[in-house]
This record gives structure tokens, sequence and C-alpha cells, in this order.
């Protein structure tokens, strides 16, 4: 290892992105918040500097972006929409339009990505099921082969960006079953559009954070999917599955640094002028020690987050490790930076006393915002636990074999 920081190339994204999000998005994150819907223009926006769907290739209109540069990407959109819905929108494109680029047929590519690039698609993914979430290999949606088309039957559910895909004519990467008597050597991915006959959307669900994106469902009845969204082989879809939630996972926790970084900076500033007993409260040492114990577990959880986005690139795009060493990184990355932020919030929320509380104060959307994280969206914490605890102890260590 010869040095932590980060090249000039990477450093002016930052910049770049940075000065996108204070000029466009900082401001209006409590409106994203309140009206549930992030504005068409900052997604054109976005769209403009290359950010949507940015690790496709350039062929598909994509920035061919490193998951270096898709990390930094995250980071800033969440610290300055501190809801983390647009960084959620972003990362989702990200990670499965990743999966779309590296497995999917020309035909599907040439179709779905340059859209989704110039942000007039989404590409979302389909994998929970109403009664089916953190066990992948259990889902339940039928795909059986027909002529040169597959049948659908099934349904999804806690699936963000339903109202976006439809506003936007877009689809989701779905996890499926073609041997459902293989287990998770029986799944098999498919693009699905949102629109196509027989998928129908189902109700959709108020969340209690990141409002600006929307969660709901779908359910397949005979939907006719054409043989060329065949996303990988069949009955291998397991394993590309893995691969997008392994990246997105990345995201998710770069997601979490990027508003808790947004919550310690209001706290300092807050914390330097707030007085009580006739001193800045930033002056008492209980308070004080509580900044420098944040501080730390979030430069911790940035190195974990930033580690396991090179790893990904050098699994992933040049074989340098395998999927064993990047989880051992990448599970920690999103345990460790979803329960920093959760902690962070909760402490600069302390310092504000009864003004933290209120809605005046973004802090309370930004710690709504980050339970998402912690109960679902990519895998659940307990899941990061259960994929440390076997990669350290073995496969025979895990927990439901
Ligand atoms: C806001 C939001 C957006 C989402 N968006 C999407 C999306 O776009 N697409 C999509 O497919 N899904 C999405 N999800 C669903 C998400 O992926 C699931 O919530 C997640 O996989 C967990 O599944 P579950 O909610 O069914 O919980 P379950 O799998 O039922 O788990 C329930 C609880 O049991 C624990 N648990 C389960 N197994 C174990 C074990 N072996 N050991 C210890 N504890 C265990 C879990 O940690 C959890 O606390 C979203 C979720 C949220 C909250």
């Amino acid at each position: 290892m010869s040095n932590f920081s980060f090249t000039k190339e990477q450093e002016l994204f930052r910049e770049t992105i940075r000065e996108f999000c204070e000029k466009n998005l900082t401001a209006r994150s409590g409106e994203i918040d309140q009206n549930g819907r992030i504005p068409d223009e900052i997604v054109k926006g976005m769209a403009q500097i290359g950010l949507l769907a940015m690790t496709a290739s350039p062929t598909y209109g994509g920035s061919g972006a490193d998951f270096t540069l898709a990390t930094i990407a995250t980071e800033e959109l969440a610290r300055s929409d501190n809801s983390v819905a647009t960084a959620v929108l972003f990362l989702v494109e990200a990670a499965w339009g990743y999966i779309l680029d590296k497995y999917g047929t020309e035909k599907a590519k040439e179709e779905l990505l340059p859209k989704a690039t110039k942000g007039e698609s989404f590409i979302g993914i389909g994998s929970t099921e109403p009664d089916v979430g953190s066990d992948i290999a259990a889902v339940k949606m039928r795909a059986k082969k027909e002529g040169d088309t597959y049948i659908l039957n099934g349904e999804k559910a806690y699936i963000s960006g339903i109202k976006e895909a439809q506003r936007l004519d877009g689809g989701y990467v779905t996890v499926t079953k073609t041997a459902p008597e293989l287990k998770h050597k029986g799944v098999t991915l498919f693009y699905v559009p949102i629109n196509t006959p027989g998928i129908t959307p189902t109700a959709i669900l108020e969340n209690m954070g990141r409002m600006g994106i929307s969660t709901g469902g779908f359910n397949a009845e005979n939907a006719k999917i054409p043989e060329h969204y065949m996303i990988g082989e069949v009955n291998r879809g397991f394993y590309a599955a893995l691969e997008g939630f392994t990246h997105a996972r990345v995201l998710v926790a770069a997601a979490c640094i990027g508003t808790a970084q947004r919550a310690l900076e209001i706290g300092m500033d807050y914390i330097k002028q707030r007085k009580a007993f006739g001193r800045p409260i930033g002056k008492f040492e209980g308070i004080q020690f509580q900044l420098a114990d944040d501080y730390t577990k979030l430069e911790a959880a940035r190195l974990l987050v930033y580690k396991a986005a090179w790893m990904l690139e050098e699994c992933y795009r040049k074989g340098n490790f395998t999927y064993h060493d990047v989880n051992k990184i990448v599970a920690p990355a999103k345990l460790y930076a979803g329960t920093t932020a959760f902690d962070i919030y909760k402490d600069v929320m302390l310092w504000h006393g009864a003004m933290g509380y209120t809605k005046e104060c973004p802090l309370e959307r930004g710690l709504r915002g980050v339970m998402s994280y912690i109960i679902g969206a990519e895998g659940a914490q307990n899941i990061m636990r259960v994929i440390i605890g076997s990669e350290l102890l073995g496969p025979e260590f895990i927990p439901y074999r």
C-alpha cells in the first residue's frame, strides 16, 4: 500500500459533483422530502453531467466510470440531499445499470441503457417479494420459457422507484425462478419493463423516510418477456444478482457516510454558537468527546467504504480478488457505515435539544433516510453479519444451511 489519497482526477470529479449539488440540490432537500419527488430538472442535470447509470460503458451512453467515482458521487449526493433519496436514485441505476451492461444482450443494452443514461428511463432492482426478502434464493416469481419469450408470474414488493419507472417507461432487473427445484441454481435475471402487458404496479407504500423516491411493487400475470431481456445465462442469475447487490452495498454505505458528514457539519456549526451555562456547548467535554468519537467513526467508515469500492473494481473488472475477499470488506463497510450514520444523527440531534426533534431542523429527515439502509435496502444489517461470520468461519457455518 503506497498512499491513501485520491487522484487528481478523482478530486476534480468530487469538486464538480459538489458544485453541482451545492447549486442545484442542497437547498431543495427539504422540498424533495416534503413533495415526495426529485424535481425533473435535477434528474436532467444529473444526466447532463454523466451521473445516470454512470458505470455503463460509453458505447451505451454511460460514463464508463469505475466504482470509486460512483462512490464519490453517491457520497456527495447524500451530503446534499441528506434524506438520501437522490443518492438512492443514483446508486440503484449505477449498480443495476452495471449488471445490465455486463451481462445483458447487445439488443437490450442498445435499447435500454442510452435512455437510462439520459434520464429518459429508469432501471431498478426487483428482488424482494411479499414473503421473501433476505433469502434471495427463495424468490417465487416464476419464469417459464414459451417459444422465444418467457412467461412471468408472481409478485415483487418493497421496490424502489415504482412511480418513477412508470413515469419514465423504465423497468427492473428482476430476480425470477426458472428451475425452482434447483433453489439458487434455478435463479434467472430478466429486465422487466414496468409498462409490459401483464405487469401491474401495486400500491405505493408510504415510507417513513427518503421520500423523494417511491416504493411499491408489481404483479406479473402471464407477462411475456422477450428472451433478449434475459440478463446473463439461464439459471445463473443468483451470482449476477449477488454481484449487483455487492456493488449496491458499497454505494449504500457511501450514502450513509455522505449524509452523516452533513449531520456532523450541521452539528459542529451548532455547538460552536449554541450557548448553555454561559458558554458554547462545544466547550463542554461531554459534547466535544462525542464529536471526537463521531468523527473517528466516520473516518473509519469512509476508509472501509473506499477500500470496498477499490476492491470491487479490482475483483469484478480486473480479476485480482475473489468474491470472498470482497465480501470481507463490503459487508463490514455497509454494516459499519449504516450504524455510524445512525449514531451520528442521534448525537447531533441531541446536541440540538428540542430544536433537533422538529421538522424545522434537517436532522430528522436524514435519520429517517438512514433507517431505510439499516432496515433493508440492498441487505439488512444482520445479513451483513451473516456474510462476515461465514466468510471468517467457513461455509459450514452459514446458519441457514
Ligand atoms: C426503503 C426500502 C427500499 C427498498 N427497495 C428495494 C428495491 O428496490 N428492490 C428490492 O428488491 N428490494 C427492496 N427493498 C427490500 C429490501 O431489499 C429488503 O427489506 C431486505 O432484503 C430484507 O428483507 P425483508 O424486509 O423481507 O426482511 P426479512 O428477510 O424478512 O428479515 C427480517 C429480519 O430478520 C433478520 N434476519 C433475516 N435472516 C436472518 C439471519 N439468517 N440471521 C439473523 N437475522 C436474520 C433481518 O436482518 C431482519 O431484521 C427495499 C427496502 C426498503 C426498506
